[in-house]
């Protein structure tokens, strides 16, 4: 829910402001945090001054009030000189105030490639390392290939080692070339060399099996199996449980003849 949703719904009320306020936890002892990782996470102000623009900034953005509020008090208006051009009357003055007249846009945005890919397993070291090598041989390869007898254009060029690096990292979501579109940004990949190497990164996969994979597609075949037993035992019970009460039905029914006697021999 937004912040405008709690208030409405007598939700515990927040404090718009200090919600954005919010200062991002602290950077963690764990080192593998890169660089992008960080991106977008909120620095501390510098100095008194850069703290009062932010939080003017946050009172601006997160106010229900009109915003012309935190923007004369951050320029202390009130002790000025009225504007030269007041707002004509009946014209809109802010997004909360004339909400009607600041439409929000609802933008779409759509792409026939993955944007992001989900998680996926980590591939295990042998998978890693065999297809780092199976990498950097056809990297070879293709200048032996298509770029034979000259010295300028190497196989770093194709292909560098840090995007073999993703691809080995995430071999596992790799299953077209799309993947070079945007996950894995690699213009040859998205050109004449995906296909290529779309299939070694396949190929070595299916050389080294993901062991905890295996088991868990194990698994679910046994689940699929015993369900299957389940419901064909369920489904042999009530055949029978049928034959039974038509036979019991036919007997209770016999209002007619006479009573049938039996006797020992027969
Ligand atoms: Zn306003």
């Amino acid at each position: 829910a937004t912040l405008d949703d709690s208030q409405e719904t007598g939700a515990i009320p927040v404090d718009r402001v200090d919600a954005i306020d919010v200062e991002e936890e602290a950077a963690t002892t764990n080192e593998t945090i890169s660089a992008q990782s960080r991106r977008g996470k909120k620095k501390n102000a510098a100095n008194a001054l850069e703290a009062r623009d932010r939080r003017y900034l946050s009172y601006f953005i997160a106010t229900n009030r009109c915003r012309r509020e935190p923007w004369d008090e951050f320029f202390n208006n009130k002790n000025k000189l009225p504007g030269l051009y007041p707002r004509l009357p009946g014209t809109p003055c802010c997004d909360n105030c004339n909400p009607e007249s600041f439409q929000v846009e609802n933008i779409v945005l759509t792409a026939s490639y993955p944007l992001r890919a989900g998680r996926a397993r980590v591939p295990s070291p042998e998978l890693r390392d065999a297809l780092t090598r199976a990498l950097d041989i056809w990297r070879k390869d293709v200048i032996d290939r298509d770029y034979p007898n000259q010295s300028i254009i190497v196989g770093r060029h194709i292909l560098d080692d840090s995007v073999i690096e993703k691809i080995v990292a995430r071999a596992h979501i790799i299953k077209d070339t799309n993947i070079f579109r945007r996950v894995i940004p690699w213009g040859y990949g998205r050109g004449r060399y995906g296909e290529e190497v779309v299939k070694i990164v396949t190929d070595t996969g299916m050389l080294y099996p993901d062991v905890e994979e295996v088991a868990r597609q194990e698994a679910i075949r046994e689940q699929a199996f015993q369900r299957l037993e389940i419901a064909a035992e369920k489904e042999r019970l009530t055949k029978l449980r049928t034959v039974f009460e038509a036979c019991y039905n036919a007997v209770y029914e016999v209002t007619t003849g006479g009573t049938v006697k039996k006797t020992r021999g027969g």
